[in-house]
């Protein structure tokens, strides 16, 4: 086995979206040295987010796919070594150990590890599958089929993106969620509420206030048992109950962890020479008043993957973009942006019976978040003015925000 030499090598951990993200930025920002991308997974950098949208439902998932940045590794000499899981981190000797008896030195390491699909610990819970990579996008998708019963245990963002693709594929979803609405975690309940009414119109069923005991493999199919006593039988069992920053090599290697992959608001570690990004790093927000979070989103990923590629080339670059997300269900978008969560009030903003813009107010009448769900042509634009207000620290009048004609972008010009 081939060793490299430490001679001015960037090394990152981790093939996904940020990890990718990173490698092209070190490039386009003037490194000439080495870089080395290594991942566990077999394909370059990919989009996550199809997976539980078009992937499932369209016939044609090529177009859907690849991700642009790692189409640029070739041409940048950006070095990727696939399928090879990176199973120790020598700190003092700034070295790597992989899975296949390599070792690699670095000059300066990224980890971009990402997160890992919870699983159930009940009884049977090797037969629920889960969703987070292309592989397991590829197990599910060929259990969808028309007329095929589905449970979905979870109805955060990856269970509704899944029933709503199950439905679309003709299957029969029902969804469990122990808590007694959707989207807790991560949308007010008037938003819960227009989405939850979207998919039982389509006909997907919901179990409230209930957990999943156990799961069996019968002849007549998987029988699952919940915790309020009731069973239930499926041909597909999918658990979307969240997800687990990958930090095992940083633990190992003694950095500091606190829910996730602790960093400063350059993105480094505890350790001067080691950055960690995306899913598996929480990190100072400086545009939250310096508030430690773990982010689990797309543009996130993006974000912080630049981010540290230019502060390991000593850019200093502290501030970060806003927490962002959005999510495709049937035809309606949800996005939110900032931390509706961290709101005193909120202001209705009802476009159509549902679509709706919530204005998330602070204290001080400042607007703190936005969310919304609707047509994507509906939302998109408000929430983007939305989020330049957030930054301006705009502390807009409650009554222009609740009125539906009165034009956004009014308040940025003032
Ligand atoms: P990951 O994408 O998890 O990539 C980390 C990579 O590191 C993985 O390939 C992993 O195998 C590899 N790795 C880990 N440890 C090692 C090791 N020791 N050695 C080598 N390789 C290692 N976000 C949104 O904002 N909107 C959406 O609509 C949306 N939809 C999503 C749908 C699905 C099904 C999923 C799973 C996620 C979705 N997300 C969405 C979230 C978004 O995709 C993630 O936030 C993003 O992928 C995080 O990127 P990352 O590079 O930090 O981590
Ligand atoms: P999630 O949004 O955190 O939702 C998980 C749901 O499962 C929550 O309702 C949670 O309830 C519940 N749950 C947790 N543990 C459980 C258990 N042991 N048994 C039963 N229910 C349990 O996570 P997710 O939807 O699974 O998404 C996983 C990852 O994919 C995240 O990183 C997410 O950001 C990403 N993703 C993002 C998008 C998007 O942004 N559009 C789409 C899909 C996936 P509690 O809240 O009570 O714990």
């Amino acid at each position: 086995m081939t060793n490299e030499t430490a001679t001015g090598q960037i090394i990152i951990v981790g093939a996904g979206e940020c990890g990718g993200r990173a490698a092209v930025a070190l490039r386009e920002r003037g490194w000439k040295g080495k870089i080395t991308i290594v991942g566990e997974e077999t394909l370059p950098p990919y989009e996550r987010p199809q997976l539980s949208k078009g992937f499932l439902t369209k016939k044609d998932e090529t177009s859907t796919f690849g991700n642009a940045d790692s189409t640029k590794f070739g041409p940048l000499e950006i070095k990727h070594l696939v399928n090879v899981k990176v199973e120790s981190l020598d700190r003092a000797a700034h070295s790597l150990s992989l899975a296949d008896g390599r070792h690699l030195f670095y000059d300066r390491l990224l980890l971009a590890t990402g997160a890992s699909a919870r699983r159930p610990s009940i009884p049977g819970s090797e037969l629920a599958l889960c969703l987070r990579t292309r592989a397991d996008a590829d197990r599910i998708k060929a259990r969808l089929s028309p007329e095929k019963k589905v449970i979905i245990i979870g109805g955060g963002l990856i269970g509704l993106e899944l029933a709503a693709s199950a439905t679309l594929l003709g299957c029969r979803a029902t969804l469990i969620e122990r808590n007694d609405k959707v989207l807790s975690r991560c949308a007010p309940i008037s938003i819960a509420g227009i989405v939850e009414a979207r998919h039982r119109a389509e006909g997907v069923r919901f179990i409230f206030g209930t957990g999943v005991k156990s799961i069996e493999d019968r002849t007549d199919g998987l029988l699952v048992s919940t915790t309020t006593g009731s069973t239930l039988v499926a041909d597909v069992v999918i658990a979307g109950i969240g997800a687990v920053p990958n930090v095992a090599l940083a633990k190992a290697a003694g950095l500091a962890i606190e829910n996730g992959i602790s960093t400063n608001e350059f993105l480094q570690t505890s350790d001067p020479d080691i950055y960690a990004a995306g899913d598996c790093a929480s990190t100072i927000h400086p545009l939250l008043a310096g508030v430690r979070l773990r982010l689990e989103s797309w543009r996130s990923a993006l974000e912080q993957g630049e981010r540290a590629a230019r502060n390991i080339l000593g850019e200093d670059v502290r501030q970060g973009t806003l927490p962002w997300f959005w999510s495709d269900q049937f035809e309606l978008c949800l996005q939110v942006v900032g931390l509706p969560q961290t709101a005193a009030t909120t202001i209705e903003r009802w476009l159509s019976p549902d679509a709706l813009l919530n204005f998330h107010l602070g204290g001080e009448g400042r607007l703190v978040a936005a969310s919304a769900v609707g047509l994507l042509n509906l939302i998109a634009k408000d929430i983007r003015v939305a989020e330049m207000l957030i930054v301006q620290s705009a502390r807009p009048d409650p009554r222009l925000l609740a009125e539906p004609g009165y034009r956004l972008k009014t308040l940025l010009a003032a």
